[in-house]
């Protein structure tokens, strides 16, 4: 599933060569039955269970991108040598990184790729984003979002953000006190990498909507691994989940995962 900026953000379902926009079934009834097969998001050789949302064991130990260094970029071991895959972490972790806050289930602060806004955003549902620092490598975002994280949460509550329960948060001025709270911390970041290195942003807030006809007021969730087979009225999708009346699913977490749907 892709996810476009739009408002209400647009939502593609790629099912073989074809290209569903899902915002057109809305209100519409849908049933989706996994037929038993994975195969590997990577290299496409089937695998019995999924590993890391997609991937077969072999690509998840071996690939750079499956490694525990990419949730947690202060961990970052390039400069010891024992990347995983050195030309992947030159293309994709030695690149502008983002530190933001976002507002999907209350305040929240995370790291991405500057290319990779605003897809980040959409993919957690996020109703609001704010790029607060720039940095120049993902292990350098990785410190700072270590420093944010001792006063702001990095997690989102999936079950408050489908249900939309969340307030309006001023961004500039949650921005501006962190700031504020956190300087000695920035200074020492700014002493070990450089001045330039760990740059304050000043960008306007942004604001993300979704194509939801009715939150649920309870979150059921459908798992496919017990339930292969489930359908249900598509009243919403937000984040990487489609809202069915009969529960909601979260389709990232079945990434390489088979599925005949029918619509
Ligand atoms: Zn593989």
């Amino acid at each position: 599933m892709s996810i476009e900026p739009a408002t209400p953000a647009r939502y593609t379902l790629r099912a073989g060569e074809a290209r569903l926009p899902l915002n057109d079934y809305l209100g519409k009834p849908l049933s989706l039955r996994w037929t038993g097969a994975i195969a590997c998001t990577h290299c496409g050789r089937p695998s019995k269970k999924s590993f890391g949302q997609g991937y077969c064991y072999p690509c998840f130990k071996r690939l750079a991108q499956c490694d525990s260094c990419i949730m947690k970029p202060e961990l970052c071991h390039f400069h010891e040598g024992t990347c995983r895959e050195p030309e992947w972490g030159e293309r994709f972790c030695f690149q502008p990184h983002i530190v933001y806050l976002a507002n999907a289930s209350g305040l929240k602060v995370g790291i991405t790729r500057a290319n990779q806004m605003p897809t980040r955003w959409l993919d957690q549902g996020a109703v609001q984003a704010l790029p607060i620092i720039a940095v120049d490598s993902r292990q350098q975002s990785g410190f700072v979002e270590v420093l944010f994280k001792n006063e702001v949460s990095d997690r989102t509550n999936w079950r408050a953000m489908l249900k939309n329960d969340t307030a309006e948060i001023d961004l500039a001025t949650e921005r501006d006190r962190l700031l504020d709270t956190l300087a000695p911390g920035l200074e020492e970041l700014h002493e070990r990498f450089g001045q330039d290195a760990i740059r304050v942003l000043d960008e306007p807030a942004q604001r993300f909507t979704y194509p939801v006809l009715e939150y649920p007021t309870k979150v059921v969730s459908h798992n496919l691994d017990k339930t292969p087979e489930i359908e249900g009225v598509l009243m919403g999708i937000k984040g990487q989940y489609l809202m069915l009346d009969s529960g909601v699913i979260n389709l990232r977490k079945y990434t390489g995962y088979e599925i005949e749907l029918m619509a």
